[in-house]
C-alpha cells in the first residue's frame, strides 16, 4: 500500500496547496512505497509566515535556556527511541542498507543532546571600553528562520548537524528535504512535536527543487541558508542568499584523496581505502574517490583492493549480510554509468567492476569500481562520482602525494596512511582539505568540527563554535552618569 505524507508546517500535517504529489520510489524493490508533496511557492510561504511567528511568540522566544535544553534532550531521547522506524523510511528512500541507516540515527540522536548541553551555555561579554562613564555589554541573539536544505543520502543525519545547532540557539526553521529522500525528515518532524517544541518552530516543505527551492531561499523573511548538496545547486543558494546579503552555509561534494605510503601498514590501508570509497556504494560526501599509493606497492595494493571489491555482498538492504544497497535513484545510476564509461573513453583501466547489475527484485547496482591508469588531468580525477567508483593515481615522493592530492577543486576529506609520524603531521599540515584522517578515514562526532575547503563548501557543522553561526551579536552600551554631554557646547 502507498503511505501518503503531508508537509508539516506550523504543527499540522498539511496537504500541498495544489493538491500534487510526487511518488517515492523503493530503489530495492523499484515500487513506489510512498507519496510527498509536490510542494508550490504558496506553501513555503505559509510555511516561512509560520515559522516567523513562531520565532516571535513567547512560547519560544521567551522560553528559558534551561527548558530549551530539555527539550533537546528529549528529542534525542525520541530519536533513539525511533530510530529503527526512521532508519526504515531512510532504506526505502534511498536504499542504503539498514545496518548503517541504524547506526547513524543512535548517533543522530547524541547530536540533539550535545547542542541540548549548549542551550545555558550562550554568554555575552562585558567589554571594557575607553569611555568613562559607559557600560558596554554584549547579547548574544539567535539569527531567526533558517532555511535548511539537505540532500537524500543521509537525510534525517545531515538535517541534525543544522537543526541541532539552530534549535539550540533559539532559531525556527524551514526544511526543505530532497524529492528523492523526504518521508524520514516527515518522521522526524513528527518527533519534533512530540518532544514538546512549539508548533511553527519545525516546518517542513517537500517538493522539487527547481519549484521551491528558490522561493524559499529568496525569501524576504528568512534569515540565513544552511545547505548540503552538490556544487551546482549550492551555488545557486550562495548567490540567492548573497542577493539578500544573508549568512550561508554550504556542505558540498568531494574528490577526497586516500594516500597510501609504501610505510603504511598495508592490511588497515587496504580495509581504510575499501571503506572509504566503496561503503554506501559511494554515495557519500567524504568517499575517498581517489587513491594516491606509491609506486614502490601500486600493483600489489590494487590487487589487494580488487580482491576486497569483488567480495563485497550487494543485495537487499535490510538483510544484515548485505554490504550495499542499490544506488538511491535512477538519475544517480545514470550519472555512475556515464562517469565510468567516461572513464573509460579518457583512457582508465577497470582493473575491476565496471558493470551495472538488476537486484532480485529489479533494483539497480553498480559493481564496485577500481580505475587504474588515471592521471590528474582526467575528469573521472577530478569531478565528483558519489559512487562506487575508485580513481588510482600514483606517485613517487612526498611532495608529489601532496601535489596530487591538492590537484582538484575540492577538499572535503583525506586520508594518509603511514607508519611514519612526522610523515603523518606534514601531510596533515599540507593537505588542503577540511577533515584531514591518519591511519583511519570517515571519522565524524558532533564534537568536532567538519566541513570543505574550496568548493567543497562555506562553514563547518559540528562542534561548540557552530553554535555561532546560529547567533548574532548584539552590543548594548549604557550611559551610567545619568549625564548627556551636549552634542554642540558652543550652541
Ligand atoms: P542536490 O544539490 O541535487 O540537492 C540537494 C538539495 O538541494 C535537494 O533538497 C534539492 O531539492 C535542493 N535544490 C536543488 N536545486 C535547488 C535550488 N536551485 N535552490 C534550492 N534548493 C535546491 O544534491 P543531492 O543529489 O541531493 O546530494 C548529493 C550531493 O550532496 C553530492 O554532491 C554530495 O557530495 C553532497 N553532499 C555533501 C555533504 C557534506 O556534508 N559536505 C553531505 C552529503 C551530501
Amino acid at each position: 500500500m502507498t503511505a501518503r505524507y503531508e508537509n508539516l508546517i506550523d504543527g499540522h500535517d498539511c496537504p500541498p496547496a495544489q493538491g500534487a504529489y510526487l511518488d517515492s520510489e523503493n530503489p530495492w524493490t523499484t515500487q513506489v512505497w510512498a507519496q510527498i508533496p509536490r510542494s508550490t511557492p504558496e506553501d513555503i510561504d505559509r510555511a516561512v509566515a509560520a515559522a516567523s511567528a513562531a520565532f516571535r511568540n513567547a512560547a519560544w522566544a521567551g522560553i528559558s535556556a534551561t527548558k530549551r535544553a530539555a527539550l533537546m534532550r528529549r528529542l534525542g531521547d525520541l530519536v533513539e527511541a525511533n530510530a529503527k522506524e526512521l532508519a526504515l523510511a531512510e532504506v526505502r528512500d534511498n536504499g542504503k542498507t539498514y545496518t548503517e541507516m541504524l547506526r547513524q540515527m543512535l548517533n543522530t540522536a547524541e547530536w540533539y543532546r550535545y547542542y541540548g548541553g549548549l542551550c545555558d551555555k550562550i554568554e555575552g561579554r562585558v567589554i571594557p571600553v575607553e569611555a568613562p562613564g559607559h557600560f558596554n555589554y554584549t547579547l548574544r541573539e539567535p539569527l531567526g528562520v533558517i532555511a535548511m536544505i539537505i540532500p537524500w543520502n543521509s537525510p534525517v543525519r545531515l538535517l541534525a548537524w543544522k537543526l541541532a545547532p539552530a534549535l539550540a540557539a533559539g532559531n525556527t526553521c524551514v526544511i526543505k528535504p530532497s524529492e528523492h529522500a523526504s518521508t524520514s525528515t516527515l518522521t522526524f518532524a513528527r518527533l519534533v512535536r512530540e518532544a514538546g517544541f512549539p508548533d511553527g518552530v519545525v516546518n517542513v516543505v517537500c517538493g522539487l527543487g527547481a519549484e521551491i527551492g528558490p522561493a524559499l531561499t529568496d525569501h524576504p523573511d528568512i534569515a540565513k541558508v544552511a545547505f548540503t548538496g552538490g556544487v551546482g545547486s549550492g551555488t545557486a543558494v550562495y548567490v540567492a542568499a548573497a542577493k539578500r546579503m544573508r549568512p550561508a552555509t554550504l556542505e558540498l561534494g568531494g574528490k577526497s584523496p586516500n594516500i597510501v605510503f609504501a610505510d603504511a601498514d598495508l592490511d588497515a590501508a587496504v580495509q581504510g581505502v575499501a571503506g572509504g570509497i566503496f561503503a554506501s556504494g559511494g554515495q557519500s560526501c567524504v568517499a575517498g574517490s581517489r587513491l594516491l599509493v606509491a609506486d614502490a606497492i601500486h600493483d600489489a595494493f590494487v590487487a589487494r583492493l580488487a580482491d576486497v571489491a569483488r567480495r563485497i555482498r550487494m543485495g537487499d538492504p535490510m538483510d544484515a549480510a548485505t554490504h550495499v544497497g542499490p544506488v538511491a535513484n535512477r538519475p544517480q545510476f545514470e550519472h555512475i554509468m556515464k562517469m565510468i564509461s567516461m572513464a573509460r573513453d579518457e583512457g582508465a583501466t577497470i582493473a575491476c567492476g565496471g558493470e551495472s547489475v538488476t537486484g532480485a527484485q529489479g533494483g539497480l547496482f553498480v559493481q564496485p569500481t577500481i580505475c587504474t591508469g588515471v592521471t590528474a588531468d582526467m575528469r573521472i580525477a577530478q569531478e565528483e562520482v558519489f559512487g562506487p567508483v575508485l580513481s588510482v593515481l600514483r606517485f613517487s615522493t612526498e611532495e608529489e602525494a601532496v601535489a596530487l592530492a591538492n590537484s582538484t577543486r575540492f577538499g572535503l576529506g583525506a586520508g594518509i596512511w603511514t607508519t611514519d609520524v612526522g610523515r603523518a603531521h606534514r601531510m596533515a599540515a599540507r593537505v588542503r582539505s577540511g577533515s584531514v584522517w591518519v591511519n583511519t578515514y570517515r571519522m565524524t562526532s558532533q564534537t568536532s568540527p567538519f566541513g570543505g575547503f574550496d568548493l567543497s563548501g562555506v562553514g563547518r557543522e559540528g562542534g561548540q563554535a557552530m553554535i555561532d553561526a546560529y547567533l548574532q551579536t548584539k552590543s548594548v552600551w549604557v550611559n551610567t552618569t545619568g549625564v548627556m554631554a551636549p552634542a554642540f557646547p558652543s550652541l
